[in-house]
């Protein structure tokens, strides 16, 4: 009973132990005694079940740790048992002072064992705590090194990050500058844009203002055209109606007056034609009652007397004109005959005295038919009628002249 409870006591220092080991510094050198007198008291009773516990307790630190530490003792138990057994049974088998002997060997061995690994676990806890300590004093260092490290980045970051702040802030503001300026520049541009666009949008209202009062001056003077020139159109038109109808009455006046003209001139020219053909009747009757007047048909002895000389102034002719041709035909045949011996040139004057005598007797002959003209005349009763103005010629003359045809004025117009 009291191994178990002096285990668990010295488990709970050890454990102590150990948790005040990492601070401090000297609980080191306390805790040696500690163990030492636990070792000691070990030999004196199971040393077996003993030591596996120790180490055990030296490892684990947590409950779980613990009870592997309780299942591998209660392992670590039946194998002792199991020894035990098979110990007791090799004592059986074998002497008994072997037993001893080998008992005390293996105690002493175990003791020697415990000792050694005790010393090594000494030698190995110093180690250890060396180790710890030199690692301490590096991490130290290195800690220190590394927050000197970390106060120098940590300034060189704070001076970088002021470095950068002000750049930034530089930058800013030159940003806000040329934003200012480039705003200033816009709003200004912007500025003279709307005032360039109200200038336009005012000349293009302008210009639009002008061009729609153009447009309806345009229209104006159009429709005052077209007005005007319907009003001229339609005057026209009037005009033209009543110059037509004025031309038209005027026409027909013109036409009425020439129709009237026209009926006079042909009155006149028909009454003209009618006197002229009456009068032309006239005349002719008038002519042709002297044209076929018998002047002196009644006077029959008057008429007698003048075929008798007629007949008688015929036979003288007759005579003439046989005497006329005789003298001509003895003219030729001395022609011929001077013709042998014209030494003198007179049968040229012969020729000329027989064509004279030629001559003669033609005009005999016509006055020959003459006479039988007018004998033909006083037969039937138109001798004495001048053959030109059909008037009477006188009886003198008639008895004078034989045969006679003209009377006195007229032989004289001829
Ligand atoms: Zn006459």
């Amino acid at each position: 009973m009291s191994p178990t409870t002096k285990k668990a006591t010295s488990k709970v220092v050890k454990k102590k132990v150990v948790a005040k080991k990492a601070p401090g510094k000297k609980p080191v050198a306390k805790k040696a005694p500690a163990k030492k007198s636990a070792a000691k008291k070990a030999p004196g009773k199971k040393p077996v079940a003993k030591k596996t516990p120790a180490k055990k307790t030296t490892k684990s630190t947590s409950a779980q740790s613990k009870a592997l530490a309780a299942k591998k003792a209660k392992q670590l138990k039946l194998a002792a048992d199991k020894k035990k057994k098979l110990a007791q049974q090799v004592a059986a088998k074998r002497a008994k002072e072997l037993q001893a002997a080998k008992l005390l060997k293996i105690k002493k061995a175990k003791e020697l064992k415990a000792a050694k690994m005790l010393q090594a676990k000494k030698a190995r806890e110093a180690q250890l705590i060396k180790a710890k300590k030199l690692r301490e004093a590096k991490e130290l260092q290195a800690k220190k090194a590394k927050e000197l490290q970390l106060l120098k980045a940590k300034k060189a970051r704070k001076a970088a990050a002021q470095a950068a702040a002000k750049r930034v802030a530089a930058r800013l503001k030159a940003q806000a500058i040329a934003k200012a300026k480039k705003d200033r520049e816009i709003a200004i541009k912007v500025a003279a844009k709307k005032k360039a666009q109200e200038a336009k949008a005012k000349a293009q209202a302008a210009v639009k203002a002008k061009r729609e009062r153009e447009i309806k001056a345009r229209i104006a003077a159009r429709e005052a055209v077209v007005r005007r020139k319907a009003k001229e159109k339609a005057m026209a038109e009037a005009k033209k109606l009543r110059d037509q109808e004025a031309k038209v009455k005027a026409k027909e006046a013109e036409k009425l007056r020439k129709q009237r003209e026209i009926d006079r001139l042909n009155k006149v020219e028909a009454d003209r034609v009618a006197r002229r053909e009456a009068e032309e009747l006239k005349r002719l009757e008038a002519l042709d009652r002297k044209k076929n007047s018998k002047p002196y048909a009644g006077d029959l002895a008057f008429l007698e007397e003048l075929r008798e000389l007629l007949i008688a102034e015929r036979l003288v002719t007759a005579a003439q004109v046989a005497d006329s041709d005789a003298k001509a035909e003895e003219m030729l045949v001395d022609r011929e005959r001077l013709e042998y011996d014209d030494e003198d040139g007179s049968s040229v004057a012969s020729d000329i005295e027989r064509d004279q005598a030629k001559e003669y007797a033609a005009q005999l002959r016509l006055k020959t038919d003459e006479i039988d003209v007018a004998l033909a005349r006083v037969a039937d009763g138109s001798y004495g009628r001048c053959d030109e103005c059909y008037e009477s010629i006188g009886r003198d003359r008639l008895r004078f002249q034989v045969p006679v045809f003209l009377c006195l004025k007229c032989r004289a117009n001829v």
